[in-house]
């Protein structure tokens, strides 16, 4: 894979005793010294007016000003130092550089994925939150819309926690499909299957709560009984991941049981939706606050697109899971 990475992205430090932490991406990075096919890429940073696009100008400008200010707890998860500012428009350009190298077709072991932070999909219109103070994948899409001439967007968040953020932003929008896998109950307690957007939105947000016993066979049965046809009708131009891999079994913030291999799973039953849909498919970086962990699964999606072939899980799908995925299916008017 081609991996968007800057170093202005380690400056933001929030503290060595947060989970969002630099070594997050060195561990990244130190993993994939020895792996084959790996190119990096450092893209230009996004302009304010990108991110302006998805966010209240007067949020960005008081978010900017609060960085030229030192920092310092905007919440009390959410911290910047004077170089958040920086890395934060540097991290939402990585992700518009996935966008648009996925739009001309990078595919196959060209296929991008931005690996910048802070990441991004709990930050609102006019407000960060969970780590996130602009919301990368977000800022993709609309730039993949504005300036690359995608018609619609698809947006498939694998992230442990519900993508709040970015279905705010879409919620009324009929142009992105936004589909949220994330653990119940988890914070920040939103993604409720009823929750499916509105107006010209109506229908294009899918959200998949599973229960904190799902594993590898769940999330695979999503990606083929539920997104696959979904997205096979809404036809996108553009496949975004927002990939966090805090839904691993070791993960330290949640319960949800997904293997290693599960990551290669679902990146590949992402590139089949693509192929399908002649969308192009672009990976954003979110959370997963493992070093070891994180570096392995991001490797397993790396190793993917370099010709590995994933292994199937043996896991059956438990009556609770099932359930939740007839509800989705209803809601969505989707055969199961
Ligand atoms: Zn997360």
């Amino acid at each position: 894979m081609r991996f968007g990475y800057s170093e202005d992205c380690l400056r933001h430090d929030p503290g060595s005793r947060h989970p969002e932490r630099p070594d997050r991406l060195e561990a990244i990075r130190a993993r994939l010294k020895t792996a084959h096919g790996v190119e990096y890429v450092e893209a230009d940073p996004a302009t304010v007016g990108a991110i302006e696009a998805v966010h209240d100008p007067a949020y960005v400008e008081e978010f900017r000003e609060f960085c030229a200010d030192g920092g310092g707890n905007w919440d009390p998860d959410t911290t910047a130092v004077e170089e958040t500012w920086d890395a934060t428009l540097r991290s939402a350009g990585l992700a518009c550089w996935a966008a648009s190298e996925a739009i001309a077709g990078a595919d196959g072991r060209q296929t991008p994925f931005a690996i910048g932070r802070p990441p991004g999909h709990h930050a609102v219109p006019d407000d960060a939150m969970g780590f996130c103070f602009v919301n990368n994948v977000a800022v993709a899409a609309q730039c993949a819309i504005d300036d690359e001439g995608a018609d619609r967007v698809a947006i498939v968040d694998w992230d442990v926690h519900h993508g709040n953020g970015t279905q705010d932003i879409f919620y009324d929008r009929g142009d992105v499909f936004v589909a949220s896998i994330h653990e119940e109950g988890l914070y920040p307690g939103t993604g409720a299957i009823d929750e499916t957007g509105e107006g010209d939105g109506a229908g294009t947000t899918m959200n998949v709560p599973v229960p904190a016993s799902a594993e590898d066979g769940a999330y695979l049965a999503v990606f083929d009984e539920l997104l696959a046809p979904a997205l096979a009708d809404f036809d996108p131009g553009l496949i975004l991941v927002s990939a966090g891999f805090d839904a691993h079994r070791h993960d330290p913030i949640s319960r949800v049981r997904l293997t290693t291999e599960a990551y290669a799973l679902m990146a590949d039953r992402a590139r089949s939706i693509a192929e399908a849909t002649g969308a192009g498919l672009g990976f954003v970086l979110e959370g997963g606050y493992s070093l070891e962990v994180l570096a392995d699964s991001v490797a397993a999606v790396h190793e993917t697109f370099d010709g590995r072939e994933p292994i199937e899980p043996d896991d059956g799908l438990d009556e609770r899971v099932e359930k939740r995925l007839d509800r989705v299916a209803d809601a969505h008017d989707v055969e199961r």
